[in-house]
């Protein structure tokens, strides 16, 4: 690499980081960047190359290996044609490319190509969309922004918007605007294009009177039921075919937007920029009629689906984005990645929206231009490059979360693809992921409070809960039954009886409303079928919960909830088993340590990871199985 081609790609690098770490002109892989440089090739010859944003990188947080070195000459002969459609264009980036194994560069990269500038930055900034979507006319653009700016009518990214501006005049000028989509900016220096970016963007600010976008504005007090919120939940995965979040946003912002009168004729004019069409849909649903909406959605394909690729099938109809007086702002979405992306957009849209309303009247896209967006054979090769995992879209709570089985489960539920909400005394359960699919709840687990806030917390961050697992317990000091000490008893069934019975109380009404389905699994124990002497409290607790959960089998089966067990033995990978406690039993029996962990019919020792995959085996399959029982212990020739 030369050490100009270095210094370049370091520049670029720095200033698309600065560029799209500012929300404000960069959201969630939006917006995109370039530097033009000399390299050599393989023959030693110098060769001219634009460094172009990969496509799926984030310019926020983009690396060197993010930009696409393509050469220039070969860029500009792509452009002396009239047409070029996409899959033909992407081929010819990926030909045109110095690097085999570079990314595929951004779909503007021609227009990167044409642009005078050695470095040309793009972004969606609020606040240039704001002004172009008010109405106001290129000429009232211009007096705000400053003569240097040349704006531009709405025409396909692309290579469509690459042809219009090639045959357009862009002496004379350092940045372009498009309206209804965003800014261009370029110049000699990568500094120097992003400070007339930040200034350009400063200019429309002071306008539009606003100094900051996208806040959620504080904390609207929780409203609706959970009950309310899982039957909306089930409703839009009804129509998504499919488990889908959904996020109560709790933002006071977003409530307020939601209680105004007019938010249905606010909302149906449309997304600031046509690349949220993918992200949050062209509108909002408002209230929370999901078959309406989805209804709608159809109707709305079906009067452009001649525009799209006929190989395209309609996405599912349900919304993405919610605003409904009671209950606020809520996102949908398949992962956690999904609601935060929708949550971000929709409260910048409400931003600009008024942004727009207050200087003029906010205007976007047409439904056919939109469409044409989102139905884009390049947007939908991205999201059909997108991977579901098994427990995708649902909603997982575990009690006994902060160490060894109920630890290993939360773990493989989240690795699964599910969202969690983990109960445990121990703090630690807070903070044992930092991913956005989990939650921690820290407090006794036959508190009524506890149990209350961990539904709380799975319906308000995540919509409602498909999935629960019982794996915290205690396990008392021996005692013959001659000794039994009434505390010792009475900690055993409140622990391991009674709050099995609370919180199945408490989860039912929102589990009944699972899309596909709830699911309960109850970490048993061997001891239910082969009891030992001096674990009466143990045993006898343990055996109460098993037929407790027998009779929700029974009870729930009519909601098509599933109830089974899973009966590991001897697990000592968890934090009980210290290895001074392990050495002690094992001289106990004569045996040594590995003996000892291995004291089962097929000599193996039983991790908590085993048991967690049979706790998860029943949550993702066997769809006709409820009331079972599955030994996990090593083969034992009492229960068998
Ligand atoms: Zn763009």
């Amino acid at each position: 690499m030369t050490t100009e081609l270095q210094r370049d790609l370091d520049d670029i690098v720095r200033v698309s980081r600065a560029l799209g770490g500012d929300p404000s002109l960069v959201l969630h892989g939006g917006g995109n960047t370039s530097i033009k440089t000399t390299g050599i090739d393989v023959t030693g010859a110098p060769v001219d190359l634009v460094l172009v944003k990969g496509s799926g990188w984030d310019l926020g947080t983009i690396e060197a290996p993010g930009f696409a070195p393509l050469r220039l000459d070969r860029l500009a002969e792509l452009l002396s044609l009239a047409e070029l459609d996409d899959v033909t264009m992407v081929n010819e980036l990926r030909q045109a490319s110095l690097d085999a194994a570079a990314p595929t560069a951004s779909i503007e990269a021609l227009l990167h190509a044409y642009l005078p500038g050695k470095a040309v930055l793009h972004s969606h900034a609020n606040a240039i969309v704001a002004l172009t979507n008010s109405g106001l006319s290129d000429a009232e653009i211009v007096a705000v922004l400053g003569e240097r700016v040349l704006v531009l009518p709405y025409v396909m990214p692309g290579f469509p918007l690459a042809r219009l501006i090639a045959d357009s005049d862009v002496s004379g000028v350092d940045a372009v605007v498009l309206r209804n989509h965003g800014l261009f900016t370029f110049a000699d220096a990568a500094d120097t294009a992003l400070s007339r970016h930040r200034e350009l963007v400063a200019l429309a600010d002071t306008h539009l009177g606003v100094s900051t976008w996208g806040n959620p504005g504080g904390t609207a007090p929780a409203s609706g039921t959970v009950t309310e919120l899982a039957t909306l939940r089930r409703d839009v995965s009804r129509a998504a075919g499919t488990p889908m979040l959904v996020r109560q946003t709790g933002s006071a912002r977003g409530a307020e937007f939601a209680a105004r009168p007019g938010v249905a004729e606010l909302t149906r004019r449309g997304t600031a920029t046509p690349e949220h069409v993918i992200h949050t849909k062209r509108t909002p649903m408002i209230g929370r009629d999901v078959e309406a909406y989805a209804a709608e959605y159809r109707a709305y394909f079906e009067r452009h689906a001649a525009r799209a690729n006929p190989a395209v099938s309609p996405l599912h109809p349900a919304p993405r984005v919610v605003l409904d007086p009671g209950l606020g702002l809520l996102v949908t979405g398949a992962t956690t990645k999904e609601l935060k992306i929708a949550g971000d957009i929709a409260l910048h849209t409400l931003d600009v929206i008024d942004a727009a309303d207050a200087i003029g009247t906010y205007g976007s896209l047409s439904e056919a231009d939109s469409f044409d967006i989102e139905y884009w054979t390049l947007e939908q090769l991205k999201l059909a490059g997108k991977q579901a995992k098994p427990l995708g879209g649902e909603v997982a709570v575990v009690t006994g979360a902060a160490s060894g089985i109920g630890r290993a489960i939360a773990e493989l539920l989240l690795a699964q693809g599910a969202a969690v909400v983990g109960i445990d005394l121990n703090a630690a359960v807070t903070t044992l992921s930092d991913s956005d699919s989990w939650r921690g709840v820290t407090g006794d687990v036959s508190a009524p409070e506890t149990i209350e806030a961990a539904v709380e917390t799975a319906v308000r961050e995540f919509g409602g809960v498909d999935m629960v697992v019982v794996a915290a317990g205690i396990f008392p000091p021996s005692q013959a039954l001659a000794e039994l000490d009434d505390e010792v008893w009475d900690r055993a069934f409140r622990v391991n009886v009674t709050a099995v019975a609370r919180l199945f109380r408490a989860v039912h009404p929102v589990l009944a409303l699972a899309p596909n389905g709830g699911r309960v699994v109850l970490v048993s124990t061997k001891n239910v079928a082969a009891p030992g002497p001096g674990v009466a409290a143990y045993s006898a607790s343990k055996t109460a919960a098993a037929q407790l959960a027998r009779v929700a089998a029974l009870e729930w089966a009519a909601d098509g909830i599933r109830v089974n067990q899973v009966e590991p033995d001897a697990v000592f990978d968890t934090a009980i088993w210290t290895p001074e406690l392990l050495a002690a039993r094992a001289a106990n029996y004569g045996l040594s340590v590995e003996e000892y962990r291995t004291r089962n019919l097929l000599r193996t020792e039983v991790r908590s990871r085993t048991v967690a995959e049979a706790v998860v085996a029943f949550c993702e399959r066997f769809p006709a199985t409820t009331g079972a029982h599955l030994s996990v212990d090593g083969g034992n020739d009492r229960v068998i």
